[in-house]
């Protein structure tokens, strides 16, 4: 018999009252803008804003290189530029955006959960990890979230604003930095992928997000010079947004959280939904891997009776055959269990269920690893938990 769990069965994730509803919101309340970085502009508008100054332009270069290439934010370090002008032109371009708040490690050390104070107060949290072939950053594009996914705690506390260019790639210096510092368990090594999963829609943030891009992949001393396929921008649907990327011209992953392969259940699961469903969501995928060659990502957590169905599996293959064969690669996610609420892990046969029918109908799929697990593993749970910690004192 198929139970079915709906996601209305109890409040969302993370709400003070036991009535809270999922709201939608894209405007953040007008706050101060983040000082401006280095990190906000291309080259070209680092030598502008040098030249504005009364400063000489081609100090935009060595200074780009002391950021992207040696992860350096310290005037003293940087003895290549005149002892005189150092403060003045570190004071123009390279504000101090982002101070530690909190840090958790977790799976001995390779994990690594940071919680970084912005300059208004807002908080965000990226979180790195080691694994045998890659360490991986995953950084947040917003303060909060608007899309009030009801099963995550950051979608509870609502927007408060968008993150600028260089708090977004501050986040990455840092990781890159502790990673080449020898902060994980290991030893020292190098940060080769970035996941925009964290706090945040990034699609939402979107000029942004696109400009964090140009500084994650485009070579020194424009920015750090990663692989573009080893970094992933990760959405729960803005239609819209994936046609506008495909036309960026960096092949970066797209990972769509999908959750869902019926809009019965998605309405309810992922609010956004409700303006662009899943039929169109999987077309803009689809035409995302046509335009870029990238393969691009399902993300599907595994919710005990109410998504892991062998027949929504079913569905899910047939949805994405349906538009061709070999585009897509599914990661089915088991949620970490929560006893009690509805939101909880589905059992070993169910899951295995799951990815044998993907896998049977001709659909790559790979159960994915769940860092951090024993650290608050969901994206804004850490800051949760924080200012929880904060009210209560
Ligand atoms: S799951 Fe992602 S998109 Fe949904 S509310 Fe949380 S942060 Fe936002």
């Amino acid at each position: 018999m198929n139970i079915q769990v709906r996601p209305t069965d109890q409040a969302p994730e993370g709400a003070t009252h036991p009535g809270a509803r999922p709201k939608l919101s894209f405007q953040a309340k007008r706050r101060g803008k983040a000082p401006t970085h280095l990190a906000d502009f291309d080259l070209s508008g680092r030598k502008a804003a040098l030249k504005e100054a009364g400063l000489p332009a081609f100090r935009a270069d060595q200074l780009s290189r002391h950021f992207f290439t040696h992860l350096n934010v310290s005037p003293e370090q940087m003895s290549d530029l005149p002892a005189g002008s150092r403060e003045k032109i570190c004071g123009l371009l390279l504000p101090k955006l982002t101070e530690q708040s909190a840090a958790i490690s977790a799976d001995d050390g390779r994990t690594v959960k940071h919680l970084w104070q912005l300059f208004d107060g807002a908080q965000v949290e990226s979180v790195l990890m080691r694994y045998p072939s890659r360490t991986t950053l995953c950084v947040s594009s917003q303060a909060g979230c608007g899309m009030a996914c009801p099963f995550c705690a950051t979608g509870q506390m609502g927007l408060t604003r968008n993150l600028s260019t260089g708090e977004i790639i501050d986040q990455v210096r840092r990781a890159a930095r502790a990673a080449r510092d020898g902060k994980l368990a290991g030893g020292p090594t190098r940060l080769t992928n970035v996941v925009f999963m964290g706090m945040g829609e990034p699609l939402a943030n979107y000029k942004t997000v696109v400009g964090a891009l140009h500084r994650l992949i485009d070579p020194a001393p424009e920015g750090f010079g990663l692989s573009a396929r080893n970094v992933t921008v990760s959405t729960v649907g803005l239609v819209p947004a994936i046609k506008k990327l495909a036309q960026e011209g960096m092949p970066v992953t797209l990972a769509v959280s999908l959750h869902a392969p019926d809009d019965n259940l998605r309405d309810d699961l992922i609010p956004i939904n409700s303006r662009w469903k899943v039929g169109e969501l999987l077309d803009a995928a689809y035409s995302y891997f046509q335009t870029t060659g990238r393969r691009v990502s399902i993300e599907y957590a595994l919710i005990k009776n109410m998504n892991d169905h062998a027949w929504r599996a079913q569905l899910l293959a047939d949805e994405l055959n349906a538009r061709g064969r070999g585009w897509a690669h599914v990661n089915p996610i088991p949620l970490n269990p929560t006893p009690g609420s509805i939101w909880t892990a589905s059992s070993k046969k169910d899951q295995q269920v799951f990815v044998d029918t993907l896998r049977r109908n001709g659909v790559a799929t790979t159960i994915r690893d769940t860092r951090g697990s024993d650290i608050d593993g969901a994206c804004g749970q850490l800051a949760t938990a924080v200012q929880k910690k904060m009210k209560e004192r």
